[in-house]
C-alpha cells in the first residue's frame, strides 16, 4: 500500500484509510509497519490514527454500521432505527458482534438530512434507514451476504433540487467556460470574477477575486515582479473544500453527485488565472459513495483535454485534479487544518496569519475555496461578472443554495437570489407551526418564529446554506444538547478553552437538561459560553456555544422552567432559636425576628 502511493509523507491519510479498508483496523503492528515504510516516527503515524474518528485502531466488524447522530436524523428516529438494528443483529452499540462480523457505533452527520434516518456501511452511505429496510439489512448481515451483492436502491441517494434560479438553471457544458477562459485575456476574465462579486460560499464570505488575486500575486511574488505579473517558478495550487460537515448541509453533496464537471471546470478556471498546476477535491470521508464517479468525470475531462497536459490545446496551461477523502474529522472544513490533513497531517488549524492563499498547502500560495464557489465561477465565466450580479443585495450579489431539512413538507436543495426572507423560505418548504429555524448549522443561529422577516444576506444572515426547521413538538434545550455535544465530540483538542470549554459546556447543559439545574448553573452557562467564544483558536472553538447562547437570550423562560424546584420544608425553627436571645435582651420588636419565607 505504501510502495503504492510513493512512500509519499503527505499521502499518509490515504494510505490509513487503505489499510484499514483491507485489515478492518489500523493495529499497531500496522502502524509501525506504515512508520518503517515510510521513514517517519511511528509518534506521527499514531497521532494521525489517534486524530480521524473513522481510523479504528480495534477490529471493526466485518459489516460496519454507523448511524448518524444529527439533529435531524433524531428528529426523523435514528436513535429507535439503531436499537431496532442492534436488537436484531444482537449487539450493543460499539461493541462489536462476537463472531466479528458486525458493529454499530454512531457517527456526527452524514450529510443525509433530506432523507434521513442514514448512517453508513462500511464507509457507504445509507439513506431512508426504515424499519423493513433495517428488517432487510439485518436478514442480510446474518446470512453473510457481501455488501456489493445488496439491492442497490439501499443506496441510491436522491437529488432533491426543489428550486432552481440562475446557476441551477443554466448549467455549464463541460469546456465552456475555459474555452470563454482562454479566448479572453487573463485581466478581463480576472475582471469579470470581480465585476460578479462573488463571495466564498462556504459561509465566511471573502471576496473571491480578491482571494485569487492574492495568490496569483500574493506577497513573495510581489517582491520580485512588477504588479499584476506572478514570479516564475513559485508553484500554486487550487483546493476545493468539499469536506461539508456542517449537520444539516448537503448541497455540496449534491453539485458533486449531479454537476461535478462544472466543480472541476470552475477549479481550472482558477487554475488558469492564478497559475496553479495542481489542484485537489477534499472530498469528506462521508461521501465515499461519490468517490468513483468524480474518477470518472475526471478521467472523461483528462480524455477531452480539459485536464492534463496543455489543456484545450494551449501551450503551457497544465493542471490536473487529485481526489483526497477525508476521514470522519469535521475541523478539516476549516481551511488551514484542511491544508493539514492534504499534507498527511492531524487536522489542527494553523495560526493565522500567514493565511493559505499566502502560505498554504506546502508552504505555497493556495486558493481554497467551496464546491458552490467553484461552482458558481464556472458560470460567471460563462455568462459574465454583469450576469451573475444582477440578482442580490448590495454586499451578497447572486444566488445561494440552501439545504434545506427538518420539519418541512419538501426538504431538499433550494436556490434563491441573496435577501430571500426566512418567511419565503418556510412557505416555499412547506413548514408549518415554526418554532424556530437553525441557519448556517450549529455554529450559526437559531431564529425564533418572531424573526422570519429576517433576510439571508451578507449584510442581516450569513450562512453556510443549512436551513434546519423546528416545528413545536420541539424541545429547544434538547436542539442546543445535540448541537453541544457536536462540538465537544468535534473539538480537535488542540487549544484549552475549546477542549475543555466545550466538555464543560456539554456537562452544565445535560445537568439543566436533566432537571436538576439551579439558577447559578444558568449565569456560568452564559459566562463559559462567552468565555469560550473568545479565547478559542478557531471558528469551531468560537461558534461552539452559539447554540446554547442563542436559544438562552430568545428563550429563557424555557430554559428557568427546566431547573430544579426546591420545595423548601424547614426542618429547623430559626425564629423560635431566637426566644432565649429575645428573652436576655429584653427586645421583642420586628428586628429581633427572623423571617423563615
Ligand atoms: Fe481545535 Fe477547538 Fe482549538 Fe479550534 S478552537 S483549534 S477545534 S481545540
Amino acid at each position: 500500500i505504501v510502495e503504492n502511493h510513493g512512500r509519499d509523507t503527505r499521502q499518509l491519510l490515504s494510505i490509513l484509510r487503505e489499510v484499514q479498508h483491507e485489515f478492518r483496523q489500523v493495529s499497531p503492528e500496522a502502524q509501525q509497519k506504515v512508520a518503517e515504510s515510510l521513514g517517519v516516527c511511528i509518534t506521527q503515524v499514531r497521532a494521525v490514527v489517534d486524530f480521524y474518528s473513522f481510523l479504528s485502531t480495534v477490529p471493526l466488524g466485518k459489516f460496519d454500521i454507523r448511524i448518524s447522530d444529527s439533529i435531524t436524523d433524531h428528529m426523523l428516529g435514528s436513535r429507535e432505527v439503531a436499537a431496532g438494528l442492534c436488537r436484531k443483529l444482537g449487539i450493543q452499540p460499539g461493541e462489536p458482534r462476537q463472531d466479528g462480523r458486525v458493529g454499530l457505533s454512531f457517527t456526527s452527520c452524514t450529510g443525509l438530512c433530506d432523507q434521513g434516518p442514514a448512517g453508513l456501511i462500511n464507509g457507504y452511505a445509507i439513506p431512508r434507514l426504515t424499519e423493513d429496510r433495517t428488517d432487510q439489512i439485518a436478514r442480510l448481515i446474518n446470512d453473510d451476504i457481501p455488501l456489493g451483492e445488496w439491492p442497490e436502491e439501499f443506496f441510491a441517494i436522491k437529488e432533491n433540487i426543489r428550486l432552481a434560479d440562475r446557476l441551477l438553471g443554466n448549467p455549464v457544458r463541460p469546456g465552456e467556460a475555459l474555452e470563454r477562459t482562454l479566448a479572453l485575456d487573463r485581466e478581463t476574465m480576472f475582471g469579470e470574477i470581480e465585476t460578479s462579486q462573488l463571495r466564498g460560499r462556504g459561509g465566511a464570505g471573502f471576496n473571491t477575486a480578491w482571494k485569487w488575486r492574492f495568490c496569483y500575486e500574493g506577497p513573495e511574488t510581489a517582491a520580485v515582479c512588477p504588479p499584476g505579473q506572478p514570479a516564475a517558478g513559485i508553484e500554486r495550487y487550487v483546493v476545493c473544500n468539499a469536506d461539508e460537515g456542517e449537520p444539516g448541509t448537503f448541497k455540496d453533496r449534491v453539485l458533486l453527485q449531479s454537476c461535478a464537471d462544472q466543480v472541476f471546470e470552475g477549479m481550472t478556471v482558477c487554475a488558469y488565472l492564478v497559475g496553479a498546476k495542481q489542484g485537489f477535491l477534499y472530498l469528506r470521508g462521508e461521501y465515499l459513495y461519490l468517490h468513483d464517479q468524480l474518477e470518472a468525470v475526471l478521467a472523461a475531462r483528462r480524455r477531452h483535454g480539459l485536464l492534463g497536459k496543455s489543456i484545450l490545446g494551449r501551450e503551457g496551461f497544465d493542471f490536473d485534479i487529485e481526489i483526497r477523502l477525508g476521514a470522519g474529522a469535521y475541523i478539516c472544513g476549516e481551511e488551514s487544518a484542511l491544508i493539514e490533513s492534504l499534507e498527511g497531517n492531524r487536522g489542527v488549524p494553523r495560526n493565522r496569519p500567514p493565511y493559505p492563499v499566502t502560505h498554504g498547502y506546502l508552504g505555497k500560495p493556495t486558493v481554497v475555496n467551496n464546491v458552490e464557489t467553484f461552482f458558481a465561477a464556472a458560470a460567471i465565466a460563462v455568462h459574465g461578472g454583469e450576469w451573475f450580479a444582477e440578482v442580490g443585495t448590495e454586499k451578497s450579489k447572486g444566488t445561494k443554495l440552501l439545504s434545506i431539512c427538518g420539519d418541512c413538507a419538501r426538504p431538499g436543495i433550494y436556490e434563491y437570489p441573496f435577501g430571500v426572507t426566512i418567511r419565503q423560505v418556510l412557505e416555499d418548504c412547506g413548514a408549518a407551526d415554526v418554532l424556530g429555524v437553525q441557519i448556517g448549522g450549529p455554529s450559526g443561529t437559531f431564529l425564533s418564529d418572531k424573526e422570519c422577516d429576517r433576510k439571508l444576506a451578507y449584510e442581516d444572515l450569513a450562512t453556510g446554506g443549512s436551513f434546519i426547521v423546528f416545528d413545536r413538538t420541539r424541545d429547544v434545550i434538547g436542539i442546543a444538547r445535540n448541537f453541544t455535544h457536536f462540538f465537544a465530540h468535534e473539538s480537535c483538542g488542540f487549544c484549552t478553552p475549546c477542549r475543555v470549554g466545550t466538555a464543560l459546556l456539554k456537562n452544565l447543559l445535560d445537568k439543566i437538561a436533566e432537571g436538576h439545574g439551579a439558577t447559578g448553573d444558568l449565569a456560568e452557562l452564559s459566562r463559559l459560553g462567552r468565555f469560550v467564544r473568545s479565547a478559542s483558536h478557531c471558528g469551531l472553538g468560537q461558534t461552539a456555544a452559539n447554540p446554547i447562547l442563542s436559544t438562552l437570550e430568545r428563550y429563557p423562560e424555557i430554559y428557568q422552567a427546566r431547573l430544579k424546584t426546591i420545595d423548601f420544608e424547614p426542618g429547623f425553627d430559626l425564629d423560635g432559636a431566637l426566644a432565649t436571645a429575645r428573652r436576655l435582651s429584653g427586645r421583642d420588636d420586628a428586628n429581633a425576628h427572623l423571617s423563615q419565607s
